[in-house]
């Protein structure tokens, strides 16, 4: 399959911390060392306590340089 972030063919895979996208490792790596990392960790963390395993992440914050 290919990563629902990059696009790119990814053999392994994983469900980012931010959203349900599965995303490569690249990615992954990416998102651990985004400054809201451990704000996604501590509200999956957080809704997986209270009994919700249908939490979809607070969402994948946009890199600055992307933006215009
Ligand atoms: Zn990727």
């Amino acid at each position: 399959m290919n990563c629902e972030r990059c696009n790119k063919k990814a053999i392994v895979h994983t469900m980012s911390m931010f959203n349900v996208e599965n995303i490569c490792m690249t990615c992954k790596e990416e998102e651990r060392r985004h400054p809201d990392y451990e704000k996604a960790r501590v509200a999956e963390a957080k809704e997986v306590k209270k009994g919700n395993y249908n939490f979809k992440g607070i969402g994948f914050p946009k890199k600055k340089k992307e933006e215009d």
